[in-house]
């Protein structure tokens, strides 16, 4: 088949690529096979089929790197932090899934809900329910999705209802890496998903170390979130240098590793993650909800750390990734802007001094905000790089697996349709203003897994 659309080939931090009226082959496998203008590839094409989808764009799919399936029905309670919120609101709601049906059902809803919105690839937390976990699975390979999922391991400090004897746990989501890991041709994988190190024991984080390796299955958890949940971990390891480190000791860091937030890391923890090729999910919206603060995202990123985008529902109020990725901009204007504040405020109370002058301006520096098009990027090509699948996804190009969303740009544009000569300033428009009804459909491996209406 051939697809005829304006095409958003790949944003990286240099730009977008881009081909107004492009053509698009995907061939039987499911594999991006030519691209390029139409002019140039139509000769080839003749007496094949075309899909004229002008005047809609094709994106690469988006990744989200962090989202948490059980919560989804418990998102948006608002006024509390992380750990009362946990107690409140999400630990019931995880505890509803110990009925594998109520899981079964949640799953589905949950899996075309990402795709209605353009999501391809998403890494998710299931509960601790070994069976509720198989049922994610079974959905995700039913919806088509590409999906990394793991049962939700912890053997302390969780209610009664969610605590996990050690050795069972560690046997059950080993048991589900076996089953599922690398099913379908890699379309479906494992990920062991202690939840955070202050409701998992030394013996359950080094096993899923020991687990991560053996099966080259991915590890995803929570680091460095909320300052609270920062004392708590100091308190149950005294002997560990940092949050991060802690992870270290497990060995549990490395380049399948997932880490959720990274909000307040020192140099130390940033040259560790550097080192092993861990990688952080910023999840802007999560951050603010629960206050837990604002992730410096340029400067981790200037600082060579790898980082992708995550919804993390039920913190994040949707599971949108255009949303998320529009707000990651706004994020990181709120924290330039603040330090610019707070820079006014010292200079008119004559109290600036020459230190203060010196580390501000080279913060406002390091923090200058990201725009579109680098969140864009942060949430397809570099949500891939993350998961060391950008050889396979994260961009349109020849030999890669054909991810990709079809989306109508004139349902952002409060003008007419514009000719598509400024494909930057549409981009801003699809994250800012997203529309319910944008995403007209959404392919993985040339599949349709989800078609809007009408
Ligand atoms: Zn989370």
């Amino acid at each position: 088949m051939f697809y005829r659309a304006h095409l958003l080939i790949s944003a990286s931090p240099e730009g977008l690529e881009w081909i107004a009226d492009g053509l698009m082959q995907v061939d039987s496998e499911g594999r991006i096979g030519l691209i390029g203008a139409y002019d140039e590839i139509a000769p080839h094409c003749e007496g094949r089929p075309v899909q004229d989808l002008r005047p809609l764009w094709i994106l690469p799919g988006m990744v989200d790197l962090h989202v948490h399936l059980p919560q989804h029905e418990a998102v948006a309670m608002d006024g509390l932090e992380l750990l009362p919120w946990l107690e409140t609101f999400i630990y019931p709601a995880e505890a509803r899934f110990a009925d594998s049906e109520v899981a079964r059902r949640a799953a589905a809803r949950f899996f075309d809900g990402l795709l209605s919105r353009g999501t391809t690839t998403a890494v998710v937390y299931a509960t601790v329910h070994e069976a509720a976990t198989d049922a994610a699975f079974r959905e995700a390979e039913r919806s088509g999705i590409r999906a990394v999922i793991g049962k939700v391991m912890m053997d302390r400090h969780g209610p009664e209802a969610l605590q996990e004897d050690t050795a069972a746990s560690i046997a059950e989501s080993e048991g589900l890496c076996q089953t599922w890991h690398g099913r379908d041709h890699g379309r479906l994988l494992y990920a062991f998903t202690p939840r955070f190190a202050p409701t998992c024991s030394a013996e359950l984080m080094r096993a899923v170390g020991n687990l991560g390796a053996k099966y080259g299955a991915y590890i995803q958890t929570h680091l460095s979130e909320n300052l609270q949940e920062l004392e708590w971990v100091k308190e149950l390891f005294p002997e560990a240098s940092s949050y991060t480190d802690v992870y270290r000791r497990m060995g549990m860091l490395g380049p399948r590793t997932l880490l959720a937030h990274g909000i307040h890391l020192d140099s130390t923890e940033r040259t560790l993650l550097r080192e092993t090729g861990s990688a952080l999910v910023h999840c802007p919206r999560s951050n603010a909800f629960l206050r837990s603060g604002i992730m410096p995202l340029r400067r981790w990123l200037e600082d060579g750390l790898t980082v992708g985008l995550g919804t993390d529902v039920g913190a994040g109020p949707s599971l949108s990734l255009w949303a998320e990725a529009a707000f990651a901009c706004t994020a990181s204007k709120l924290l330039w802007a603040g330090n610019q504040n707070l820079v006014d405020h010292l200079k008119r109370s004559g109290a600036y001094s020459e230190l203060q002058q010196t580390e501000f301006s080279a913060a406002l520096t390091q923090d200058a905000p990201v725009d579109p098009v680098q969140a864009f990027h942060l949430a397809t090509l570099g949500g891939a790089r993350a998961l060391g699948l950008d050889d396979r996804i994260g961009t349109l190009a020849t030999g890669k697996e054909a991810d990709f969303v079809v989306v109508d740009p004139g349902l952002v544009d409060p003008a007419e349709y514009r000719a598509p000569e400024a494909p930057e300033r549409t981009l801003s428009r699809m994250l800012y203003r997203e529309h319910p009804g944008m995403v007209r459909a959404t392919y993985i491996r040339g599949r349709q897994c989800f078609a809007a209406q009408g």
